[in-house]
């Protein structure tokens, strides 16, 4: 684990001493000379770092508003080359006899922007697409693959999934529908008789090894998916029983997700080896090796075994995947399979980003304290006279005398012997005195009762997003992704904060934040200015956050733009999808947007026909009623 601190010391010169960009960057993502946080497009060396901020600003004037999804296509295209191109590698390395043909996991990213590229940018490697349910086959079967890419089906399949998939190898796809219970393989006999036509087959075997990570439990005995050894015993027997044994041509064993252990890679895959071993020894002309997913991001790139790294790099999982098949392979005397992998996080995670602007901050300091009066209730006078022993050697009992007095204060209100104007010039010079506090106070990890203080303290920044809608893993299973100001990272940042989203929800927070020294429970940040937009970028969010998002308080997708980032500094938009208006957000609860205006309409009526309401009343009121619901769901 990342050592837990709530502050650090920040060199003003360094802004990726602060923020770590160098380290978890992955080299896309750079700080500029003139402090603007930049994009480098990996497939060029020495290309242009193209400003974010300039890029934020240009859509803004385009209509294209934050918050926005920005989907950079050079990224993703570089994710789809990196794993081809490493697994390749490692073939030619390793001495491999056999070839590598991954699939893209649709179930990690559907939206039609991103399955489109990723079947483009994998077409010159045949890489294919993995169904995990009939809306997803139904997206698989809507491309044009690559002659010799597979269409992998996992997931429960009922007669109507199979006769799809069965039928779709009549227009040259190659579709492997994998079966995950004996159960399912009696519906596949079924619509093999009905139809007359042979399907190419796979068994999900479950492996017994335990991997790490947050997502442990997809693999071990207790894995909810996948067949035991006596499953596949009376599987095999019953392909032996309907002369349909040569049609199982794969084998699939789905290691996990993020696996932040190599060692658990190597493990796992040769389990599955030993299987593939097996089954073919059984009769089974299997030629195709089926691993799933499980490469992982580097969300902190700290490149250590925790549940937001990982300690190998692609290069290292394609070897050690290659190598291990290989011997597996070499031992039992066997030919060497074709490679499959089904990695969807790798592949897309890098290659989005949620900007959002920070629409206001609520401080918890103060730069200035009223100067105490006469008048003064006696325990306002006491906590302003804090002010005259505060030093370093003094920091804890200063904030408890400030806590105790405070708290005082408050139960007095409460009981009505303090009045309001008396209670909002102590909280001023409460607030004042953290701010003394807070410059005085040591290293953080030092004195854990004044870090722990400091926490509280830190800015709440609001900001113009749903963590429901856009980071649902963040709430979920406190994932971890890169977080940075978008511009003025040649200043040092002189507040620390919290991040909070437009939901009314108290879970809507971010609190988690990956710095230098490790994760901190605020952000630096800088003083926001008048008006002057502040934008931060949350990173790494193309894998599984667009739809497992929620509507939580209505708030629908944001707006997204995919952008390609051009040789001489500047970028081209080639597409842009405006987020749901209200009206699309309504419909999704079942509301039709022109009976609410109806509805409205006849309660505006009612009131004209009172005679509480004057004609130009009515024109304004349907006029507001009508903009906000073709409106977009975020703060404009
Ligand atoms: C989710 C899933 C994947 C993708 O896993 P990643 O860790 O994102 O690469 C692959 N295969 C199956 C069967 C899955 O369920």
């Amino acid at each position: 684990m990342l050592q837990r601190k709530t502050r650090l010391s920040t060199d003003p010169t360094q802004p990726d001493a602060t923020y770590a960009i160098d380290r978890w960057g992955m080299d896309l993502i750079r700080v500029l000379p003139d402090g603007d946080l930049g994009l480098r497009n990996p497939l060029k060396t020495n290309g242009p770092v193209v400003s974010l901020p300039t890029i934020i600003k240009d859509l803004d004037q385009s209509g294209v508003h934050a918050p926005v999804l920005l989907r950079v296509s050079s990224f993703l295209e570089h994710g789809i080359r990196s794993i081809n191109e490493n697994f390749n590698a490692a073939i030619e390395r390793v001495g491999y006899r056999g070839e590598y043909r991954g699939v893209f996991p649709i179930k990690v990213n559907q939206q039609a922007q991103v399955i489109d590229r990723i079947v483009e940018f994998g077409r010159p490697y045949s890489f294919g697409l993995e169904a995990g349910s009939k809306p997803e086959l139904v997206i698989a079967l809507a491309h044009k693959l690559a002659p010799d890419s597979l269409i992998i089906c996992n997931g429960v399949k009922d007669a109507e999934f199979i006769r799809l998939a069965i039928l779709s190898r009549k227009l040259g796809f190659n579709t492997v529908i994998v079966l995950e219970s004996p159960r399912e393989l009696e519906t596949v006999l079924e619509v093999v008789e009905e139809l007359g036509e042979e399907p190419i087959l796979g068994v999900r075997v479950k492996l017994t090894n335990q991997i790490g990570g947050n997502w442990a439990e997809s693999s071990g005995d207790r894995s909810t998916f996948g067949m035991n050894t006596d499953q596949l015993v009376t599987v095999v027997d019953k392909l032996k029983a309907s002369n349909m044994l040569h049609c199982l041509k794969l084998q699939h064993s789905h290691l996990g997700s993020q696996i932040p252990d190599v060692q658990d890679v190597r493990r796992a895959a040769g389990e599955a080896c030993r299987y593939f071993v097996e089954l073919t020894r059984e009769g089974a002309p299997l030629s195709l090796l089926d691993l799933g997913g499980g490469l992982g991001v580097d969300y902190t790139g700290e490149k250590t075994a925790t549940e937001n790294s990982i300690n190998y790099s692609v290069e290292e999982y394609c070897t050690n995947v290659v190598e291990t098949v290989a011997y597996a392979m070499d031992e039992a005397g066997m030919t060497h399979p074709s490679l499959i992998t089904e990695s969807g996080r790798a592949v897309v995670a890098t290659s989005s980003m949620l900007i959002f602007d920070v629409l206001e901050a609520t401080l918890f300091d103060a730069q200035a304290a009223p100067v105490p009066e006469a008048e003064d209730h006696h325990l306002v006078q006491d906590l302003a006279a804090i002010a005259g022993y505060l030093g370093p050697d003094r920091l804890q009992e200063c904030l408890n005398d400030a806590t105790f007095y405070r708290n005082e204060l408050r139960a007095l209100f409460r009981r009505g012997y303090v009045d309001l104007r008396q209670m909002a010039r102590s909280e001023q010079i409460y607030l004042h005195l953290m701010s003394q506090i807070k410059r005085l106070a040591p290293e953080p990890g030092t004195v854990p009762v004044i870090d722990s203080h400091l926490e509280q303290s830190a800015d709440i920044y609001h900001c113009n997003f749903s963590l429901f809608q856009s980071l649902p893993d963040v709430w979920a299973i406190g994932q971890l992704h890169p977080i940075v100001p978008l511009q003025r990272l040649n200043e040092a940042p002189d507040r620390r904060a919290i991040l909070s989203d437009i939901t009314c929800d108290s879970d809507g927070k971010v609190d988690q934040f990956i710095l230098s020294d490790g994760v901190s429970a605020s952000l630096p940040v800088h003083s926001l200015k008048e008006d002057e937009p502040y934008y931060i970028g949350v990173f790494f969010v193309g894998a599984y956050q667009e739809t497992l998002g929620d509507l939580h308080n209505l708030f629908g997708d944001t707006n997204v733009a995919t952008i390609e980032l051009r040789e001489d500094g500047g970028f081209d938009l080639l597409h842009e999808q405006e987020g749901d208006t209200i009206a699309e957000v309504l419909s999704y609860v079942e509301y039709d947007p022109r009976d609410c205006i109806a509805a409205f309409r006849r309660i505006v009526d009612q009131a004209i026909s009172d005679k509480a309401l004057t004609a130009a009343d009515r024109k304004a009121l349907m006029a507001a009623y009508r903009d906000s619901i073709n409106g977009y769901t975020y703060y404009e």
